[in-house]
């Protein structure tokens, strides 16, 4: 009928939109080619049946819209598929990028950018909950110049990478561990108590002194560590700012050892009891 077919005509092409992602541009054409083809015959059908010399030119018009319309919109549409391909192919490629700068690739841990991240985020979290139990730790080398200037810049990388790969082994799965510069570490302990984390980084640092390298079988690795937990409401700043200070502390007091902020406090507050008591 006449006036089906008006209303069948806008349907074609909402059919032929409708999946053009997923229909490959060869497709497209057949179908666009299989709807002119099978209306013109439709048509001739309509005429056989009737023999109206009218319809047959107010269908033969329609027709002709048809043809014209339907390779300029099959013409669009493959536009528009070759832009979504390029959009697809970039935000992989994003995508790629964004995994890339969370990464370091040379030590295969999280990068500085990530580690800072997702301590905003962490901090954020302890925050909304009112919760302590976050812990940060800063772990720094020991002499690692000497290791470069004695064994050379490629065994100072091994070290760097033997070093990530054995503390990542240490921690739990929702720790966060990163490379925050050079040969200097960051340690998120997330839903840890102090002793939790101090004694994680005791074990870091033990599997560090006692690693062997088979090609430098002399080389002594050792690592100073300042750990602290995070007093609710305190900026990031401050967080890192006592770690770092607990991992100087464990410099001076002769490296080699994990120095826990809160503990420290607590043993000189105790300390200076007992002074007092006495
Ligand atoms: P300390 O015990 O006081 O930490 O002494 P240190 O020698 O470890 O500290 P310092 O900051 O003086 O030296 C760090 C050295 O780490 C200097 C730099 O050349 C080296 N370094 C930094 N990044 C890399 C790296 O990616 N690979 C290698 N091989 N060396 C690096
Ligand atoms: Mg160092
Ligand atoms: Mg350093």
């Amino acid at each position: 009928e006449p006036a089906s077919q008006m209303v069948m005509t806008p349907f074609v092409f909402l059919a032929l939109g409708h999946d053009q992602y997923r229909i490959s541009r060869r497709v497209l054409i057949a179908l666009g080619v299989l709807v002119l083809v099978g209306s013109a015959g439709i048509i001739l059908l309509h005429y056989r049946q009737l023999y109206s010399i009218e319809l047959l030119q107010i269908a033969g018009l329609q027709w002709l819209a048809l043809a014209l319309a339907l390779p300029l919109f099959l013409y669009q549409v493959t536009k528009i598929q070759r832009l979504h391909q390029v959009v697809a192919k970039a935000s992989e490629r994003i995508k790629h990028i964004q995994a890339e700068a969370q990464r370091d690739v040379l030590l295969d841990c999280y990068s500085r950018r990530y580690v800072v991240a997702a301590l905003e985020a962490q901090k954020q979290w302890a925050d909304e909950r009112g919760t302590s139990a976050l812990c940060l730790a800063v772990l720094d080398l020991d002499h690692f110049k000497n290791i470069n200037d004695r064994w050379g810049h490629l065994m100072g990388d091994e070290v760097l990478r033997r070093f990530s790969q054995l503390a990542q082994r240490e921690v739990r799965s929702g720790d966060i561990f990163g490379r925050y510069g050079g040969e200097e570490f960051l340690l998120i302990f997330t839903q840890a108590s102090l002793h939790g984390a101090y004694s994680t980084l005791q074990r870091i640092r033990l599997a560090l002194e006692n690693l062997v390298f088979e090609n430098a079988p002399d080389l002594k690795v050792t690592v100073s560590i300042g750990v602290t937990v995070y007093q609710p409401g305190e900026s990031l700043l401050e967080l890192f700012s006592r770690a770092d200070t607990a991992m100087y502390a464990a410099k001076q007091g002769g490296r080699n050892q994990v120095v826990a902020e809160q503990m420290q406090a607590d043993r000189e507050n105790g300390q200076a009891l007992s002074r007092r008591r006495a």
